[in-house]
């Protein structure tokens, strides 16, 4: 028994010796990522319902690296804010975000009003310089500060409740728009709502899943909604797949929605594909 402990041992070594290699690797590309050109922003379209043109566009970070392909950002956002990356990741995912829809919005009259929203983690929250690096980046780029909207989960907002408080308030004196993303699946987002300055709640697809077919989903969205509409807040309904998800989204009296039923997150050039013909409202 002892020689066969002393086998798995050795086993569980190496798959751990592979994996910090792995992670080292990785870690290293990554740092070389930006210099290299390797990461892309793809943006998904959010819709008024009834609406053909976008009101706005979430940006979402991907990684093209050599030899291994488009890696989502859940594969490499967790280690880039481990090893503080994340902070010039985001901050250049700020900046052509914001540089892209400036130039949407001056150049194709269906996407004039256009909006971006950029997901930014809690790192980036703590670094003392967000406030500033984002004014400078809305100046460079032309883009109206109502036209952004930073997206931050509750897990930003449980680090240290005055300093968020401190930044969320700098943030909005700017003029950016808030939103709570993935809203409901953290433990007290109601308390939230009413401590920090927020513009909009995004369902967490979660919910949005659930919602034709889970009493309790549907439940919950009808209380999210009902609590957007009276304290005057944006809902987003995230991760809508289905026509039956959306007319019951509208039922319930959600008029923003994002999902692969709408569309999926998009390269930049093939944005322009995805709009209605030119003249049309
Ligand atoms: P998120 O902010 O909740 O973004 C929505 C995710 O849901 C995106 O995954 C999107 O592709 C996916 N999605 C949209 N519609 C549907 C749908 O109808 N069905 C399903 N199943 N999924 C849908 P993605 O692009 O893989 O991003 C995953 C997460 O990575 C994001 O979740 C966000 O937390 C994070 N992320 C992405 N870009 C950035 C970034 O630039 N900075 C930071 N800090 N985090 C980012
Ligand atoms: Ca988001
Ligand atoms: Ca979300
Ligand atoms: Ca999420």
């Amino acid at each position: 028994a002892k020689q066969r402990g002393r086998a798995r041992i050795e086993v569980f070594d190496r798959a751990m010796h592979t994996q910090l290699l792995d992670r080292v690797e990785t870690e290293q590309s990554l740092r070389r990522a930006i210099a290299r050109d390797e990461l892309r922003v793809h943006y998904q379209p959010v819709y008024r319902l009834g609406q053909p043109s976008p009101v706005g566009v979430e940006a979402l970070v991907r990684w093209e690296r050599p030899d291994v392909g488009m890696v989502p950002p859940d594969r490499f956002i967790p280690l880039a804010e481990e090893v503080g990356l994340i902070i010039p990741i985001g901050l250049w995912v700020l900046r052509r975000a914001c540089r892209q829809v400036a130039r949407w919005r001056a150049e194709d009259p269906r996407l004039a009003d256009l909006r971006v929203s950029v997901n930014l983690s809690a790192r980036q929250f703590g670094d003392a310089s967000l406030v500033a690096s984002i004014a400078t980046v809305l100046e460079a780029s032309g883009l109206p500060a109502e036209c952004l909207g930073l997206e931050i989960t509750e897990s930003v907002l449980l680090d240290d409740i005055d300093a968020t408080e401190a930044t969320l308030r700098a943030l909005r004196a700017l003029g950016v728009r808030l939103s709570i993303d993935d809203f409901g699946t953290g433990y007290s987002s109601l308390s939230y709502l009413k401590r920090f300055p927020v513009d909009e709640i995004k369902i967490d697809r979660s919910f949005t899943a659930g919602l034709v077919t889970d009493r309790a989903d549907l439940a919950i969205v009808q209380a999210i909604i009902g609590l957007a509409n009276a304290m005057d807040l944006e809902v987003v309904a995230e991760g809508v797949e289905t026509d039956e998800q959306l007319t019951r989204l509208a039922e319930l009296g959600c008029r923003l929605a994002q999902g692969y039923l709408l569309a999926h997150p998009t390269p930049p050039d093939q944005v322009i594909a995805l709009l209605p013909p030119e003249g049309a409202p």
